[in-house]
């Protein structure tokens, strides 16, 4: 080869040299490279074991440079670098070196598999492998490297080579990586490198499926006849712990919305709220809404008739900008002798009423007939009278779109979206697939297309609203870099119509945001606690010998034990699938242990397995409910380890270290400032309630006048005892006067809620995604706020606020940045995403459709125990009330349960109330619960409880919807006049 070639590699290994060393691969390049002398290799192999990998890269840079080579080491140096897999490293040795964008990508991808390393660590390497091998992405020799590794060192140092090596391949790896997670059932990695956050769209999935185990027999009823939540069974909780909780799922009618089609969602909440208004009419100051600046000017487009979202942090009075909006919007239809209405929509029941009483009604109920809708008062009124009386009207989406529907389908009580003139939309980040918010403006977006089309005929166009989206942030939907960023804000403006995004630029007003400061708790050292968790364990899998792929305690271990259920419970195999049912509740003792006191973890366990206990005591002299010899051994198991585990949990000095370092923060930020108000966030209501007590209990807190109170979620979904919205409130008004300065609320408060200003905010070792974690922060308004996480090393917890933060910066940058486009460019953009959004809704009704018209008969199906696999009934023998509920009233049927009372008996509905479980009588199994309907017993069957063989397949469904098969409705009348004949003839002998 030529000089030139010597020397124009030369330069380019100069130039790029910090780069290469990060993606070459030293060892095995070294074996091919044959122009460096052996002395030369040997000290770089010596330099690769003291110092690692990209010291040694550097060295062998340089001594690449430093002399001299014979002829053609060029070609030489890029083929031992293709044979060594370095192919990322030979674009950049042959100086075509990818993009500058592409190359940011790709750097944002290690960046962000650096940050997650401590999550993927547990991923099961050695299936991991053979697939990225597979997909092209290791060598031979990597792969061998990196299962040798998992050989002798564990899965972990395994997974660590397999990172390492990955990130040196050619941009596209990571597609390819997030692949190889896919077909190794490693969903819940490739969501969180997605960065699809699981509270926000499995969050019905999530909590749900809490309450189906953890506490059987007491709330399960409630859920049963609960129409709200009846019938959103998942298959597989994806990624969350078992008891999580997520704001959504308890009191956002839309995310309800998503599972119920169900007008009356809102009436099972807050139906005590009727009551007087507090900020009654002599309130001075709210006669006048005066803007600041920054307000006034991100208001101006919608002054001006535009569609907009306004972003604006948590506190900076982005209602009060819509509230301004509203009454010029309505001044301004009555100067011109038009007709004015303004629906405001919210995402959760409570905010109907903070809206009123805050904002709307205060301000604009002086002028405008201002009315909210949810509780009672819809039983009074019909929806459409309120919208037609009133100027302003508040709800939550899921009214509106239910009554939406309704006019579509042709029924008079429904309302059209042209009675509206302006549409507030709440939390507009919100509006996006499956949510209420998104079915609105989809109904909205084919209307104004419509439009169009009809304008161009010469027809005149329906009217429809302006549009005004509110949100402190829209998030970035998980983007791994800058440009995903702006497509997931440009699709929120698009689902809105939106002309513009305007958020508040710069100013000396600026929210500010509070100092932050991580304190990281110390990795436990020593787990003997939990060690006995894990050998009981360990016992359970050699008794039902099953072998997991992965380490309790983690989230994958989750995964494959709810997996293993299921199956078990396909197969018949009552042993395993009990045995799985054991181990997912040890494995949350296990979790939760981490974060809360030994004690409640124990608690929590000895919960699970008196009640379980008890499903298998028979409620009278019946007798018939057995215990199978691995229930007998579980239990056993238990009782032995009990004391062992009472004896661990009263040694303070195996109990993990985030409830010292907690223990440190509350008491340094209580005793240091002058008022304290503090609000502590944390994933699961048991570790809110634990918590509270916790510090109820220790009089050092007490000592520096820490007062605390826990907030939940409302609804019955937990294995805690919810929260009612008069509780809530309760607590919130306590807080605001200050007879409660510290706050332990799950996510339900990080977003909406009305709760006082804080000084204090504290994170607790909790995982979530960008957007709540702005919103969590943004509940330190005061002066003097500050925000602290708390995490253990180790836990991965760090990792993801980081990633948080990262993603904020970019939606920050790519809300700027949407903000300079070209308006053609943007219009463009935003019109292929609602033509795609409209096509969509388009095949997704069609399909429905097509599913309506492929309906089989109820014979298709009958229904086993999940549990004892005995046959309970055929489909034929199924009725639906109030198309949702399925009931099976024949005698043969009421033969096969017993009724159990029901702790937490409530009465809810207006035509019927339930009266206990029904359960197996064979193996104790909970199978529904007993409906008292009009007067009489209808037992009601959940689907979730059996096994459905369904053309001789055995399947597991958790919502009656999933099945393609239409019953019969419940038949009132027809039974009504059995039930009569045969109390009539109660002495003649009856079958
Ligand atoms: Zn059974």
């Amino acid at each position: 080869m030529s000089i030139d070639q010597d020397a124009e590699t030369r330069h380019i290994l100069d130039c790029f040299r910090d780069r290469l060393k990060q993606i070459i691969q030293v060892e095995p390049l070294l074996d091919q490279l044959h122009f460096l002398g052996q002395d030369r290799k040997d000290k770089i192999r010596a330099k690769l074991r003291a110092d690692g990998d990209i010291s040694a890269a550097a060295l062998l840079i340089d001594e690449i440079l430093q002399t001299q080579h014979d002829k053609g080491w060029p070609r030489e140096l890029v083929t031992a670098l293709e044979t060594a897999g370095c192919t990322h490293a030979v674009n950049y040795v042959r100086n075509s070196p990818p993009e500058p964008t592409e190359e940011a990508e790709n750097d944002s991808c290690v960046r962000l598999i650096d940050l997650m390393q401590l999550t993927l660590v547990n991923m099961k390497t050695t299936d991991v492998c053979a697939q990225c091998w597979s997909l092209g992405l290791l060598t031979p020799e990597d792969k061998e490297n990196i299962m040798k590794a998992t050989e002798n060192h564990g899965n972990m140092n395994g997974a660590r080579v397999l990172l390492k090596r990955l990130v040196k391949n050619e941009a596209g790896w990571f597609s390819k990586f997030l692949q190889a997670l896919e077909e190794t059932e490693h969903r819940e990695l490739v969501r969180e490198l997605r960065g699809e956050p699981c509270n926000e769209d499995e969050s019905m999935s999530v909590e749900i499926r809490t309450v189906e185990e953890g506490e059987q027999t007491c709330l399960a009823l409630a859920k049963e006849t609960d129409p709200v939540l009846n019938g959103s069974m998942p298959v597989v909780s994806a990624n969350s712990s078992l008891l999580s909780e997520d704001l959504d799922s308890s009191v956002d009618g839309s995310v309800l919305g998503a599972s119920a089609e169900n007008e009356d969602v809102d009436m099972y909440n807050g139906q005590e709220e009727e009551e007087g208004d507090p900020t009654e009419d002599d309130d001075p100051s709210a006669r006048t809404i005066e803007l600041r600046d920054y307000q006034m000017e991100v208001a101006r487009p919608a002054l001006e008739e535009k569609n907009i979202i306004i972003c604006l942090p948590t506190g900076s009075g982005k209602t009060r900008v819509a509230v301004y909006i509203t009454k010029e919007h309505l001044e301004r239809k009555k100067q011109m002798g038009q007709p004015g209405k303004v629906v405001v929509l919210v995402n959760k029941v409570p905010l109907v009423e903070q809206h009123y009483k805050a904002e709307f009604g205060r301000f604009l109920k002086h002028q405008y007939s201002v009315e909210r809708v949810s509780g009672a008062s819809q039983l009074k009124i019909s929806f459409p009278q309120i919208i037609e009386q009133n100027d302003i009207i508040i709800c939550t989406a899921q009214i509106l779109e239910n009554s939406l529907a309704k006019a579509k389908t042709g029924d008079e009580d429904g309302i059209k979206l042209s009675q509206f003139t302006l549409m507030v939309i709440d939390e507009c980040h919100h509006t996006k697939k499956g949510y209420a918010y998104n079915h609105i403006m989809i109904r909205y977006l084919k209307q104004k297309h419509k439009n169009q089309l009809l304008k161009k005929q010469g027809k005149s166009p329906a009217a429809i609203p302006q549009i005004l989206g509110l949100t402190a942030s829209p998030g970035v939907g998980g983007a791994m870099n800058q440009q995903m960023a702006e497509q997931h804000i440009l699709q929120i403006c698009a689902n809105l119509d939106a002309f513009t995004i305007k958020t508040k630029t710069l100013g000396e007003e600026e929210a500010k945001t509070p100092y932050k400061r991580i304190a990281r708790a110390e990795e436990r050292k020593t787990d003997p606690f939990g060690d006995v968790i894990k050998k009981i364990m360990d016992e359970i899998h050699t008794h039902a010998d099953l072998l997991p792929s992965c380490e309790p305690g983690t989230q994958n271990y989750e995964q494959w034990v709810v997996q293993k259920e299921q199956n078990a419970a396909k197969e018949e195999n009552q042993k395993v699938r009990v045995c799985a049912e054991h181990l997912r509740h040890y494995n949350e003792a296990l979790n939760q242990s981490h974060i809360i006191r030994m004690s409640d973890a124990f608690r929590y366990l000895d919960k699970y397995h008196n009640e379980e206990l008890k499903t298998k005591s028979s409620p009278d002299d019946e007798g018939t409910v057995t215990i199978t010899d691995t229930e007998r051994f579980l239990f056993t198991l238990f009782k032995d380890k009990k004391a062992k585990l009472e004896e661990l949990m009263g040694k303070p000095e195996y109990e993990n270290n985030n409830l010292a370092k907690l223990k440190t923060i509350i008491l340094k930020e209580f005793s240091t400032r002058e008022v304290a108000r503090g609000i502590i966030f944390t994933k699961t209501r048991l570790s809110a309630q634990a918590l509270c007590q916790w510090i109820q209990e220790n009089p050092k807190f007490d000592e520096v006048g820490v007062s605390a109170s826990y907030l939940i979620g409302g609804g019955d979904q937990s294995v805690v005892k919810p929260m009612t919205a008069a509780e809530q409130k309760d607590v919130l008004q306590k807080f605001r006067k200050g007879e409660i300065n510290l706050l332990i609320a799950t996510t339900v408060a990080e977003e909406g809620l009305d709760i006082a200003e804080c000084n204090v905010v504290i994170r607790y070792c909790l995982v979530t995604n960008e957007v709540a974690m702005i919103q969590a922060r943004g509940r330190g308004r005061a002066e003097d706020s500050s925000y602290t996480l708390v995490a253990e090393a180790g836990s991965g917890v760090e990792e993801r606020e980081s990633v948080n933060e990262y993603r904020e910066k970019m939606m920050s940058k790519a809300i700027a940045k949407i903000c300079k486009m070209n308006r053609a460019d943007y219009e463009k953009k935003i019109r292929e995403f609602q033509i795609q959004a409209i096509m969509e809704e388009k095949v997704k009704i069609k399909k429905k459709q097509q599913k309506g018209m492929m309906k089989d008969p109820p014979s298709k199906i009958s229904l086993s125990c999940r549990d004892c696999s005995v046959f309970v009934c055929s489909g034929e023998h199924l009725e639906m009330i109030e198309n949702m509920h399925h009931v099976n009233v024949t005698e043969q049927f009421r033969k096969l349960f017993i009724v159990r009372e029901n702790a937490s008996l409530q009465e809810r509905l207006l035509d019927y109330e339930t009266n206990g479980v029904i359960a197996c009588k064979k193996c104790g199994q909970q199978w529904g619960s007993m409906m008292l309907y009009k007067s009489i017993e209808c037992p009601c069957l959940h689907i979730k409880n059996f096994v459905v063989t369904y053309d001789s397949k055995k399947k597991i469904y958790n919502k009656w919807g999933d099945l393609p098969i239409r019953f019969p409705a419940f038949d009132y009348t027809q039974h009504a006049d059995m039930l009569v004949e045969d109390s009539e003839e109660e002495d003649t002998d009856g079958d």
